[in-house]
């Protein structure tokens, strides 16, 4: 995967340095995660606060430069525990849930490091906030004092990812944000020519998930 990631990288004229592979592990076994670290794969991606916990909380001290990035969606009441464990939580979607997470700050005095998911396509059942309201919301986290390193989004399963990526950057540059999360195992070559900085693979590396997924808030 690294060398495809790094292939597309060359073919969009990029440096392959500039796109951080970030493993998704939810519904894996203990067996995928140890042969993955034993890669010298460090940034991981989980979709839920307590699957999370089970995989990485006894791994955490052991592994030094472990990455964990939290890539689902998040309830207020779950934030100071995601805080505590996730060094990036990409699903800021809502002025609350970054209340909560800066009240989780002010409490561990460590600072929350956030990326705003945008719901490119609009779509009802998709969290993150509409494109008309990102700067905004970026704004409000900001002066709540969170870290906002970027955006993250999950295009519509039915249309071309290719302009919700372009949308993403957009949002993204006018209000100065370096990072993109956005590109998973169908579309990352797209992804990394409209310019991610972070792709999202899951069952391109670990093959089809152990069940299914179903949409479901943590
Ligand atoms: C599961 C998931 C991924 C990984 O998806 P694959 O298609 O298996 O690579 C990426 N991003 C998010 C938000 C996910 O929930």
């Amino acid at each position: 995967m690294r060398r495809r990631i790094a292939d597309a990288c060359r073919a969009a004229g990029r440096n392959p340095a500039g796109v951080v592979l970030t493993a998704v592990t939810k519904t894996q076994s203990p067996e995928a995660l140890a042969s993955a670290l034993a890669t010298g794969q460090r940034v991981f991606g989980e979709n839920r606060v307590q699957e999370a916990q089970a995989h990485w909380s006894a791994l955490r001290p052991a592994v030094a430069d472990l990455e964990l990035r939290l890539i689902g969606p998040l309830q207020t009441n779950k934030a100071a525990d995601a805080a505590a464990l996730f060094d990036v939580i990409e699903t800021l979607d809502r002025p609350k849930l970054a209340d909560a997470l800066a009240a989780a700050a002010g409490k561990s005095g460590r600072t929350v490091r956030v990326l705003v998911q945008v719901n490119t396509g609009a779509e009802p059942q998709k969290a993150g906030v509409l494109p008309g309201d990102a700067d905004a919301l970026v704004a409000y986290a900001r002066g709540r004092g969170l870290a906002v390193e970027g955006l993250m989004c999950i295009p519509p399963a039915d249309e071309a990812a290719g302009p919700h990526f372009a949308l993403l950057r957009k949002i993204a540059r006018r209000n100065g944000l370096g990072t993109l999360s956005m590109g998973m195992s169908g579309d990352y070559e797209t992804a990394i020519r409209f310019g991610a900085t972070h792709v999202r693979i899951g069952s391109a590396l670990f093959g089809e998930r152990n069940r299914v997924e179903t949409p479901s808030i943590d």
